[in-house]
Order: structure tokens, then sequence, then C-alpha cells
């Protein structure tokens, strides 16, 4: 199939064409027809399986006079996104859109708003303009959700409601989502009669075109087997962490050591975010640290590596995550850095995408050097084990006492045994770097509990 030999004007094969588009996607062969029929749909598919365009071609099939359309997404990286393919299609058809988000000034998205015949936008500035006076959607014809469950991640649930509530009840809805939790066939029973759904991924989750690894790695050598990875694996690297502060360090640090590396996070100015982006995409920086909330939908090509520096807590994220490589045709690698602490998480996330990820080792590649984690190396109860060598002979209660005399408080020794000379002893992580000081040992080793 072409989307020349389909059932679509003109103006859309024209633009199409100009832009490359020869052959639909799955989710656009099964999604266009049923849309320019007037349904309401449910499309679950994967990242990057090209629902953008799924919903926007039949957008435009439809197009009368006036606002006629809108599409909410959860952020404004993805209101853009959308957007940029949106004003494709538009200039095919003679119609315009609008882009409406929140963190710049309202007045050119007012000025859209005069001849826009579809919105793009987040919840929230649509809200207020809408408050305002500026965007009235009482005669929309079609509504789309994109990247629904995230937007019932982020809260976005009673903005929906309050949205959807201003719309005419006769419309075409259509919600796409790369997972459907219950909450979106809750939304859906609501507010869209009878809707066909279709589903592409129900039990293919996974973007195929990735390959995915672990590395066993404690908190503090996640930063120097990030720049070992970097160096050994040269390539585009979008980087995961939980927390914008994670985001914000791990950013510092690799500056600090001549990698060009920028984070990305909800808390900067909407200015630097597009620079940021621009940036990136431009290949300027190679290495984007990206919290999920503003990674999400971007559609960068070429990004080579994700890391998920820290481990996701919900296995959703991880399948958005590592759908930001390996697009389309290019082949993609996801590496996960997982802590002892964060390896039960990370068996959930196996257990969700239903197979075992191998694991791998990276090779230090020295800019910034590793360092012996004890913590890594302790037992449920934070203690070490280290064998040792003494000078002289010693009991094993007078070993407490010059270890608990060197600082090592009694509490934190576990059990001591000596043979002759030679013996073994455990004390709580934090402490083990005091052991090495104690002059009573000829030599003292950690034993990998691993
Ligand atoms: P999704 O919303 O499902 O994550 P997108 O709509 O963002 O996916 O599309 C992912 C990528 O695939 C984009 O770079 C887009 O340009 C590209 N793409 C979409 N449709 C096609 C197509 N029919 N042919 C080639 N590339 C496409
Ligand atoms: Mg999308």
């Amino acid at each position: 199939m072409k989307f020349d030999e389909m059932d679509i004007s003109i103006g859309t094969k024209k633009v199409l064409e100009l832009h490359g588009f020869k052959e639909p996607t799955e989710v656009q062969e099964s999604v266009i027809g049923p849309a320019i029929d007037g349904m309401d749909l449910i499309v679950q598919s994967k990242t990057g399986s090209g629902k953008t365009l799924a919903f926007l071609i039949p957008i435009f099939e439809k197009l009368n006079r006036g606002l006629e359309a809108i599409v909410l997404v959860p952020t404004r990286e993805l209101a853009q996104q959308v957007d940029r393919v949106a004003r494709i299609l538009a200039k095919g058809h003679g119609k315009s859109t609008v882009v409406i988000y929140g963190g710049v000034s309202m007045e050119n998205q007012i000025r859209g708003l005069k001849h826009a015949s579809v919105v793009i936008g987040t919840p929230g500035r649509v809200m207020d303009l809408m408050r305002r006076g500026y965007l009235d959607l009482s005669r929309i014809k079609i509504f789309v959700l994109d990247e629904a469950d995230r937007m019932l991640d982020m809260g976005f649930i009673e903005d929906i409601r309050w949205i959807l509530s201003k719309a005419p009840r006769e419309k075409q809805m259509m919600l796409f989502s790369a997972t459907m939790p219950q909450e979106i066939i809750n939304l859906a029973r609501h507010y869209m009669s009878n809707p066909e759904k279709i589903i592409l991924s129900a039990d293919e989750i996974t973007a195929e075109n990735v390959s995915q690894f672990y590395v066993e790695v404690g908190e503090i050598n996640k930063i120097a087997k990030l720049s070992s990875l970097i160096i050994n694996e040269g390539g585009k690297y979008l980087v995961f962490c939980n927390t914008k502060r994670n985001t914000k360090s791990v950013a510092e640090i690799l500056q600090k050591y001549g990698f060009r590396a920028f984070a990305l996070h909800g808390d900067m100015r909407q200015a630097s975010r597009s620079r940021t982006m621009d940036a990136f995409k431009q290949g300027k920086i190679n290495i984007l640290i990206s919290t999920d909330v503003a990674a999400r939908g971007i559609d960068v090509h070429g990004i080579t590596h994700v890391v998920n520096y820290d481990v996701p807590q919900y296995p959703k994220d991880y399948v958005h995550r590592i759908g930001r490589t390996g697009r389309l045709d290019a082949r993609g690698k996801a590496i996960t850095f997982v802590s002892r602490e964060e390896m039960e998480y990370f068996r959930r996330i196996e257990e969700f995408i239903g197979k075992k990820i191998p694991r791998i080792e990276i090779r230090q590649a020295g800019r910034i050097k590793e360092r012996l984690d004890y913590r890594e190396k302790s037992d449920i109860f934070g203690m070490v084990k280290f064998k040792f060598e003494l000078k002289n002979e010693l009991s094993e209660w007078e070993l407490v006492k010059i270890v608990s005399n060197a600082g090592i408080h009694e509490e934190s020794i576990g059990s001591v045994t000596i043979q002759g000379k030679s013996g073994e002893l455990k004390v709580h992580y934090r402490n083990a770097p005091k052991l090495r000081k104690i002059r009573v040992f000829r030599r003292i080793n950690l034993v990998d509990a691993g």
C-alpha cells in the first residue's frame, strides 16, 4: 500500500510526497480510513509507530471552515512536534494551525487562533485561553487525545474532562496511547460512542529495533560507567534520570569532564528547553540528560543509545524511554544501569516486557575513574566482609577493641573470626575506608560477596 493509492485528497498526497512519506505505517493504514469515516477510535500502538500522521491526515481531510479540530498533548515539546507535522499538512490544504502551551507569551497564540483550523496544545494553556474567551471549542468536530496514558500520569484528567465539557457532545473523538491502562478505557467509555479499538502492540510492547542490556553498578560509579560507555561507543545519547536533580548533576559532571552534555527538565524556561532540544537535534550536543516528562514524545532522529541512569519506577516508562531509539528503520541500543537497590524494579520491567534482558560489562575508559563501591558489595544489613592477615597474633576481643578505637563503633562491627594470624571480619560499609588505616593488619582485602 502506498499513500498514493489511498483514498485521500491530492493536497495531502502532494505534501506527503514532498516530505518523503511514501507508504503508511501499520497504524496509519489501520487508522486513516476509519477516522475519515468519522469513527471514534481508541488506538494503542507503540512509540515511534507513526501515530501523529495517523490522526493528522484524517483531520485535514475533513476540515471545512473555522476552528474544527483540537489535539491535546501532554508536553510543550510534543505540542511543537505535532504542530510541525500539522503545518506540513496545512500547507497542502491552505489551512493554518496554532500551537498553544504555557511558559511563553499568549499574544502569538491568540493571534494564531483567529485563523486556525486546528489547535494543538497542552491542557493548562488551552484551559487558560478558553477561560479568557480566546478559544471557543463549541464548534469543534474532531477531538484528539495524544499520549493519553501520559496525560493521565501527569494528572491532567480533570483538565481534560473540563475541556471536553466545553466541546459539543456530537463530535468525533480519537484517543492515542502507547499503553492502555484501565483509566483510559474508563475515559473512553464515558466520552466516546461505541469506539472502535485498534490495538497494534498489545503483546509486543517493546521496540524490536532496540537491543537491550543492563549493567550492574552502584550509585557512586554510575557516572564513571556512563562516561566510559560514551567514550567506548560514540553516538547520540539520551540519558534518563528519575529526578530533575539527577539530570542536573549528571549533566554538570559530564560537562566538567569535557563532554557535550545538557540537561532537559521541567523547571527550565521554555526558551532554554527549545534551545537545548535544537542543539541536540542539530548534533551540537550529543548527550541529553532528561526526565521522563521532559522527553515525552520527543522525536529526534539518530539517537543511538538510550541510557537508563536510574531504573524507571514504572515498567511502562521503561518502554517509553527505550522507544526513543530504534525508531522505524534505525537500530538502537538501550542500556539500563541497575544498582542493588534497583534490582527489584528492574526484574519487574523484565516481567512486564516478558523477556530477560542480558547483562553486559562496560570496559573502563578512564576519563572519570571508578571507585571501590563498598555499599554495592554489602549484604542486606549493609555489612561488607574483609579477609585479613595480622602482623602479630591477637584475640578476637582485642581486635574488636582496636577497631573500635579507630573510630568504628562496635555496633558497626559484625562477626570477627581469627585463626592464628589470619581471619575475617565484617563492618558496615560506611566504615570500610577506616579499616584500611588500622596498623595491626599486614594485609586486608574485601571479600566480594556477589
Ligand atoms: P508515535 O507518535 O507513534 O510515537 P510519530 O508520529 O512521532 O510516532 O512518528 C515517528 C517517526 O516516524 C517520525 O520521525 C515520523 O516522521 C516517522 N514517520 C511517520 N510516518 C511515517 C511514514 N509513513 N513513512 C516514513 N516515516 C514515517
Ligand atoms: Mg506520538
